[in-house]
């Protein structure tokens, strides 16, 4: 049965109308909304956007247009920043492991903030981006986050001090302490044991004479993906602000990356049932985009999304697929779900977070077209 449409209904299927599907959402309003929202709950905390969770173009401009900073990860990432309209100095090289082009290009453009964790990498940067300011990052737990960050990067933060020393005498300027406690971290716990091992690190380099102007303080911040579930980020934002007011006097600079926080509420995927079936007594609908398009998060990013019918009526147990010809393209199985028809929309809020950013165009199923709306 069909049902009468909400507001938001009626205007995701007039944008279907206009530019086709799947179809890919950004709301100007919402971005800005998430960026006030990150200053007013952490004043002290200078947001740098952080490019790979979306680097869609019209992001990026809203973003810079309101005066964001970000953090990048690649030549490819510098360059849409700065063709954005950011300026150099508002961009931090926060990826620690760098190809050293990517170390002189971003040199070359007037970046002059990066982030590293091994001595090799000190290596590479103080010869091709001499007299840069640096960042350690630091190996901090990241229980319960629901994407783990610290597998792969960072440094025992007994040996951060050492590796600062070792940056100065290369003749970099040793700048600060990163760390990330893990995407979609809801454990403020993991935020507050962070903090405070970079504050001893921070007042042991005083004592030694590095004095360090950052504390990065990475991304994580949790946004909500389902309804009904509590918003997570107040909590942990509440007890940000107090340790770091505890911890840092205001000679030193608190910066974070968030990616997922500001633009996860931002987007819409809206896709279309192509095709249907009745496999094992069940409802199978095909629709036209998937795990390898911009519901590669299921995948990557361990995403769980809620997906919204524009129908009502009896419910049946049914499962959601993508349309290219692989078996792991199953996007959901189990969904209660009313029947639906051929041309049906189906359609997921919350999305903006590494979704597009990590599809693929496998069998030359095109992807999803981004739009900016108001
Ligand atoms: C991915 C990443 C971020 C963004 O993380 P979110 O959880 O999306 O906020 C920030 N900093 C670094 C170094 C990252 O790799």
């Amino acid at each position: 049965m069909a049902k009468a449409m909400n507001k938001t209904e009626r205007r995701l299927r007039e944008l279907v109308r206009r530019h086709g599907s799947p179809l890919f959402a950004i709301s100007r309003t919402s971005l800005r909304a998430q960026y006030e929202r990150f200053r007013k709950a952490l004043p002290r905390v200078e947001p740098y956007y952080a490019v790979k969770a979306n680097a869609n173009p019209g992001v990026l401009k809203t973003l810079a247009a309101g005066g964001a900073s970000f953090d990048v990860a690649s030549i490819a990432e510098i360059d849409a920043v700065l063709a954005a309209g950011a300026a150099p100095a508002k961009i931090i090289f926060a990826n620690t492991i760098k190809p050293a082009k990517a170390i002189a290009a971003a040199a070359g453009r007037g970046i002059d903030l990066l982030t590293f964790d091994s001595e090799y990498e000190l290596d590479k940067i103080a010869e091709r981006a001499p007299g840069a300011r640096v960042i350690v990052r630091i190996k901090v737990p990241n229980v319960g986050s629901i994407v783990e960050l610290s597998l792969k990067f960072g440094v025992d933060p007994a040996d951060a001090i050492g590796l600062l020393i070792k940056a100065h005498k290369l003749g970099l300027r040793p700048a600060g302490v990163s760390f990330h406690v893990g995407s979609q971290c809801t454990r403020p716990e993991n935020y507050i044991d962070a903090l405070e091992m970079t504050s001893i690190i921070v007042r042991d380099a005083r004592l030694k004479q590095v004095p360090l102007e950052i504390v990065d303080i990475g991304g994580g911040f949790p946004i909500r993906h389902l309804d009904g579930e509590e918003d997570p980020f107040d909590a942990c934002a509440s007890v940000i602000a107090r340790e770091v007011d505890r911890l840092f006097d205001s000679s030193v600079r608190l910066i974070a990356e968030p990616g997922r926080f500001i633009v996860g509420p931002a987007c819409t995927l809206v896709m279309r049932v192509i095709g249907k079936a009745i496999r094992e007594n069940k409802h199978w609908y095909y629709l036209d985009d998937g795990v390898y398009g911009a519901l590669s998060g299921l995948v990557f990013d361990h995403a769980k999304y809620q997906f919204k019918v524009t129908r009502n009526g009896h419910t049946q147990l049914s499962t959601l697929a993508g349309p290219t010809c692989d078996s792991l393209d199953i996007i959901a199985r189990g969904e209660e779900l009313p029947e639906m028809e051929l041309g049906d929309m189906v359609y997921v809020q919350n999305i903006g977070a590494y979704s597009l950013a990590s599809a693929t165009a496998f069998n030359g199923i095109p992807f999803a077209k981004a739009v900016m709306v108001p």
